[in-house]
């Protein structure tokens, strides 16, 4: 039923009651995380307790790149395994909202609750104790495990893995996203791009507009046409299906009493299994409103922290993994070694990292985390301490698991 290796099989009570031995550990630090509010292009002070506490458990090297990921490595053998938890979280929103402090981490029926405890701290917390479980144990093998605190997730998921694969000089044979899977093995999602549609006319004063050429009335088709696209996109048995959604509209006009001289909207398009960039970009370009008009792919041009400034089109691609392919098999082996039984393999509806590791650089990829996606960017973020212990024990479980796997098979 399993190919895990045999140290794990034989280890698997030990690995179970070291996590367990570790939760309230986890507990307090995943507390402390929550109570820093690192937004993206801020995450300096998550990424520096994040380090304190891999120098406290005993990871083998910390650094952190020119964009400043935190890399943390455990051992040193031939498969680059990395393993990621985004240090950014999103903001509040309206605090009136919130029950409780979004950052005191409430600790209340077997969860700690707050702003990016699932989303995506919770990982984070379970990935630098399966490091101390690994260094206790003796589960190092023929690989390298590198423990990755990724920024600018939440504004650009992706950017960080297109500079750690191109710029850093990893190496990787797969990477592994600890976004919240509610402990299921996750092996894909559809992709998505930002998209803007322009349309120019001639500005005038709006008390004669006859003399001008308003672009919002030119507009006003192409926004039925851009809503009736939607219901044609092509579905995916696997991903479902993809969409398009105009959530923007906006003219510039010198001044109130003026014709604008250009509108534009914005277009949120999600990408289904098949459907790529510039079939994207061809579908709204056909359409009979859009003659004449400009369609642009928007770009992220915002620095880290450090100062950092890596330019990236905001195209992130569908990314899927086969089921049979060895990455999912020694995840779902890991699993099964340590639980009994197989775990549930599915996909995230919203996007990852995945879409720069896999999607971008091709780095096969799966995706294992504690807590729901569902509550993620929520007043309701919580994550069980339950999970902190089951996701602790698969992170410590599974790097020897795929290095023996890759290695025999
Ligand atoms: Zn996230």
């Amino acid at each position: 039923m399993t190919n895990a290796p045999e140290t794990v099989i034989r280890n698997r009570d030990r690995i179970a009651a070291l996590a367990q031995s570790y939760e309230q550990e986890m507990v307090g630090f995943l507390r402390d995380l929550v109570a820093i509010p690192a937004e993206s292009s801020h995450e300096k002070p998550v990424v520096e307790r994040i380090r304190r506490e891999m120098e406290k458990v005993g990871f083998d090297e910390i650094r952190t790149d020119p964009m400043g990921n935190l890399l943390g490595r455990v051992g040193f053998g031939k498969r680059i395994i990395m393993m990621d938890s985004h240090t950014d979280a999103v903001g509040v929103g309206d605090p009136k909202e919130w029950a409780w402090d979004p950052y005191k981490g409430k600790v209340e029926d077997g969860f700690v609750y707050g702003r990016a405890a699932s989303d995506q701290r919770g990982g984070m917390a379970s990935l630098v104790y399966a490091g101390k479980i690994i260094k206790k144990l003796g589960l190092e093998g023929d690989y390298t495990l590198y423990v990755v605190g990724s920024v600018h997730e939440e504004d650009c998921e992706g950017l960080a893995w297109l500079y750690i694969l191109k710029e850093d000089g990893i190496h990787a044979d797969c990477v592994v996203l600890t976004e919240p899977t509610n402990l299921q093995v996750h092996r894909g999602h559809r992709g998505r791009m930002e998209i803007e549609v322009h349309i120019r006319g001639r500005s005038c004063h709006a008390s004669a507009p006859d003399r001008g050429d308003n672009p919002i009335y030119k507009m006003m088709p192409l926004v039925r046409e851009v809503e009736a696209l939607n219901l044609r996109l092509r579905d995916d048995s696997f991903l479902g299906k993809g969409t398009i959604a105009v959530t923007d509209i906006r003219s510039m006009s010198p001044s109130l009493c003026a014709v604008p001289g250009a509108c534009s909207i914005h277009l949120d398009r999600r990408l289904t299994a098949g459907e790529t960039k510039q079939s994207a970009v061809a579908e709204v370009k056909a359409l009979p409103s859009a003659r004449g008009a400009e369609v642009e792919i928007l770009n992220y041009e915002v620095p880290s922290y450090t100062g950092l400034l890596y330019p990236m089109e905001k195209y992130f691609p569908t990314w899927v993994l086969e089921e049979n392919h060895p990455l999912v098999q020694a995840a779902v082996g890991a699993y099964a070694a340590l639980n009994g039984k197989p775990p549930v393999v599915d996909k995230w509806t919203f996007s990852t990292n995945g879409v720069g590791s896999m999607g971008l650089m091709g780095v096969p990829t799966i995706g294992f985390g504690p807590g729901e996606e569902e509550v993620a960017h929520s007043v309701m973020e919580r994550v069980p301490i339950r999970h902190l212990v089951e996701a602790a024990k698969f992170y410590a479980a599974f790097p020897l698991t795929y290095a023996s796997a890759v290695a025999s098979g």
